[in-house]
């Protein structure tokens, strides 16, 4: 068997980009000197990608072109933990206490079906994604974790949303082989997928409908009708943002989206008594309930793929890497692996990553377009954006084709946030929530009761 080189840790290999089959990782040219367009979108992640999709079936007259600075998909898009989720136990709350519990509900019913519509697009534009559906195991390992999974449990029930079934006591603990699990809910609104394979046969379709894609150019300026770039300038009706995590390095952006370093590992794969002995069958994801949770899924080469336990904000909104801090936050991931599944301490990590994601203040996702201007955006899904980014593009699209459907009346459409603080004030905020729930989730580790202040703090400052 070819096993690829260790990942050290100092080098960073993407699981998903290493596993690609080569014809889809054929680079497409630079923007060559100036053009034409009725729409033209900056970024060629999920969101980019999805927006030019649904533009291409809402009007297939539409000339559009996508630019992306680096690779199409090698961005947040390509780097995820490919957890495909419809579930979004952190934003309910927030959304039912700022829009009220009828455009929450809305919001949340859209989010389950995009796990349908996403399978039928795969299906019919034959993109092999590795999906696999198998739903979503969130684990409580200590009192008020279990507490957190009754409450969230219990807003579901209060806004009619079934479908998760809590398992409390020794049962739960029988549902999976981590350490110490006091009780589980269980929803199968979640499917697993290959990031990279999602996104590399997106770039293929959307170029099937005529759409152009040019990776290696950088927007330079973005304004009415104008987007330009490094390699030439774009003539264009409409002009859309598409950037994510890295919106803030574009002129006159820079607060507006909070860049949010994420980590994740993959080990070698793991024998089938090793999946049976951890309780991992299928493919359901598995996700703790601390503040600052880890997550894990089973590919389906049988890897054990982890992130999570914090996302890191570094100084001025930076999205470059930082090998000091990769390096802590893998070696807590390692500590994690160890801590939740005691026998898997040893085993080799092949693979470790990191990618930027993208939060704005008010901490939801939204979908915004000027039809003055002909500016738009969407984004912002706080780490959760891969069935996000599909209705949340198809939101924006039908915005920009003027078609009149029902994702253009969501609670996030036009809900823009306000900016994030400048300097130092961000910086001192973001590290001050993210020191509450790491001291939080410490407390309640050791004493098995709710951190004092911890939930009023972290919603408070958020
Ligand atoms: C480590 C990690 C794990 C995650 N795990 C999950 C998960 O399990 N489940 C889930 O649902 N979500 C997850 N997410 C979030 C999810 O991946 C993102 O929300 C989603 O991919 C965002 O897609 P996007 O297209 O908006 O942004 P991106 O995929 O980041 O794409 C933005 C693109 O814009 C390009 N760009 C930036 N600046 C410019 C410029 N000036 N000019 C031209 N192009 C530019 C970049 O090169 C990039 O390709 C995770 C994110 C990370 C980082």
């Amino acid at each position: 068997m070819n096993r690829p080189p260790v990942a050290t840790a100092d080098t960073e290999r993407v699981l998903w980009l290493d596993g690609l089959p080569p014809d889809q990782l054929a680079t497409r040219p630079p923007l060559d000197g100036d053009t034409t367009a009725d729409v033209a979108i900056v970024g060629a992640g999920y969101t980019g990608l999805w927006t030019a999709y649904y533009l291409s079936t809402f009007n297939p007259d539409l000339k559009v072109v996508v630019i992306d600075a680096g690779r199409a998909g090698f961005g947040a898009s390509g780097r995820n933990g490919g957890w495909c989720t419809a579930e979004m136990p952190a934003l309910l709350p927030g959304l039912v206490r700022r829009h009220g519990p009828m455009a929450a509900m809305r919001l949340y019913r859209a989010g389950q079906r995009t796990l349908d519509e996403l399978r039928r697009v795969l299906d019919a534009e034959r993109i092999d994604a590795h999906w696999r559906h198998d739903g979503s195991l969130y684990v409580a390992r200590s009192a008020p974790q279990v507490d957190r999974l009754r409450g969230w449990h219990e807003v579901r029930g209060k806004l009619g949303i079934g479908g998760l079934t809590l398992t409390v006591g020794a049962p739960a603990a029988e549902q999976i082989g981590l350490t110490g699990v006091r009780a589980t809910a269980y929803t199968p609104h979640c499917v697993t997928v290959h990031p990279a394979r999602l996104a590399r046969g997106l770039l293929a379709a959307v170029e099937r409908r005529g759409v152009l894609v040019a990776e290696g150019t950088r927007a330079t300026r973005i304004a009415p009708g104008l987007l330009v770039t490094d390699g030439g300038t774009v003539r264009a009706r409409s002009v859309l943002i598409a950037t994510e995590g890295y919106t803030g390095r574009l002129a006159g952006h820079g607060r507006r989206v909070l860049p949010l370093h994420s980590y994740v590992l993959a080990t070698e794969p793991l024998d089938a008594a090793t999946w049976q002995h951890i309780g991992l069958t299928d493919h359901r994801t598995v996700a703790e309930s601390r503040y600052q949770f880890g997550y894990l899924q089973r590919t389906l080469d049988d890897r054990l793929v982890l992130g999570g336990r914090g996302a890191y904000y570094r100084f001025g909104s930076a999205t470059d890497r930082a090998a000091a801090a990769g390096r802590r936050a893998h070696d807590l991931l390692r500590r994690t692996l160890a801590e939740l599944l005691p026998d898997l301490a040893d085993v080799p990590v092949t693979h470790r990553w990191s990618g930027v994601y993208g939060l704005h203040r008010h901490t939801e996702p939204e979908v915004v377009y000027d039809r003055e201007t002909g500016l738009g955006h969407a984004g912002g899904y706080g780490g959760e954006g891969i069935a996000l980014s599909n209705l949340a593009a198809r939101s924006l699209a039908a915005l920009v084709a003027g078609v009149s459907r029902p994702e253009t009346r969501l609670c996030w459409v036009d809900n823009a946030s306000r900016r994030w603080e400048p300097e130092p004030l961000r910086y001192i905020g973001v590290r001050t929530v993210t020191g509450v729930a790491t001291g939080a989730d410490r407390y309640e580790h050791r004493f098995d009761r709710t951190a004092p202040l911890a939930r009023l703090a972290l919603r408070a400052i958020v």
